[in-house]
């Protein structure tokens, strides 16, 4: 074995044996934001096997106060987030398996992106998609490492199928759009992001070599501004809810009639629209078609109409981010206008 992972070999709870279990393990990042660029980071310098990365975004400046593995060359590229970094990390670690993958991740897509996973890391800004990992994990049976932060709060915690309360017998419902704060209304500070994400990573590492002793029980809720560190113990709430999903087995997220085409995206003033049978747009075709309609730029992964008031971000599987609106109406009629169904 290398010198690469000699002082992660040398510390007690992995050792070679650690190591070498991990060397065969996949992991899968959903969300590559604050959370994921630093979980992204750690776990590629552990040496797993192979890291899956899926993000639906690209990368705009305010992200480069937290989101630690972008920078200012990838804006001008407009890379999408998982694509920047992979590049970037496969720099780091040439030696393992890292997958970029720009989608949304829904009922259709899951199952092809979550099937081998060791461990699912939550890296998501949304509970739409956190309950779908979630409903999607506690059926398989694969561990999952919840994170969310705003502000100067962080929240982390390990749901590990039948053995730990799962996300929804945690949290009942999905909180209505607008009564959560966002990281778009209520800003956030980089150091929070980095340390639930490094707890994250923490608790990932154990699961995969398979320390499962070693993990974490309970909710983490972190206030760096307060400096207030809690454990919110959760053990006995799985035995005595009745909860939908590990309960009674009724994953409703994984329906596909439930799944809507349009989606707001929270606080970003944008609307998020999914082809409805996944289309294959040839962009070089799009950007002719369109040059006398705005101002176009395409690469291979996205292609971007710039209008007077909307911008229209549309990706090779005909999804498309209407930046200018958070009508889904408003979005839709652009996208038939200029994209068509
Ligand atoms: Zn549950």
């Amino acid at each position: 074995m290398s010198e690469r992972y000699a002082r992660q070999i040398l510390f007690y709870g992995i050792g070679r044996e650690g190591q070498k279990i991990l060397e065969e393990k996949t992991a899968v990042l959903v969300g590559c934001g604050a959370l994921g660029c630093t979980s992204a980071n750690l776990l590629v310098r552990s040496g797993i096997q192979c890291l899956k990365i899926i993000d639906r975004d690209y990368i705009e400046e305010s992200n480069l106060q937290r989101q630690s593995l972008f920078d200012e060359e990838d804006i001008s590229k407009n890379l999408p987030k998982a694509v920047a970094a992979q590049k970037k990390l496969q720099k780091v670690n040439s030696q393992i398996q890292i997958e970029a993958i720009v989608a949304d991740l829904s009922p259709s897509t899951l199952e092809s992106i979550l099937k081998n996973a060791n461990v699912v890391i939550d890296g998501t800004d949304n509970f739409e998609t956190r309950f779908l990992i979630n409903d999607y994990c506690v059926k398989e049976g694969i561990p999952w490492i919840y994170g969310a932060c705003i502000g100067s709060i962080g929240l982390t915690m390990n749901i590990i199928p039948s053995k730990t309360p799962c996300l929804r017998c945690v949290l009942e419902s999905i909180p209505p759009v607008g009564a959560t704060e966002t990281c778009d209304t209520e800003g956030i500070i980089a150091p929070i992001a980095s340390m639930i994400a490094s707890i994250q990573a923490a608790e990932a590492l154990k699961i995969l070599t398979e320390n499962y002793d070693a993990l974490n029980k309970g909710l983490v809720k972190i206030d760096l501004w307060l400096n207030e560190i809690k454990k919110l113990h959760t053990e006995d709430i799985r035995e005595k809810s009745d909860c939908i999903t590990c309960k009674q087995h009724h994953y409703e997220f994984l329906s596909k009639d439930r799944y809507s085409t349009t989606t707001s995206l929270c606080g970003r003033n944008a609307v998020q629209i999914l082809h409805p049978n996944g289309s294959k747009l040839d962009l070089e075709k799009l950007a002719a078609r369109l040059e006398h309609v705005g101002e176009v730029s395409f690469n291979s992964f996205l292609l971007r109409l710039k209008l007077d008031k909307y911008e229209l971000t549309v990706f090779p599987d005909g999804r498309s981010i209407v930046t200018g609106t958070n009508d889904a109406s408003v979005a839709k009629g652009l996208y038939a206008k200029y994209i068509g169904m």
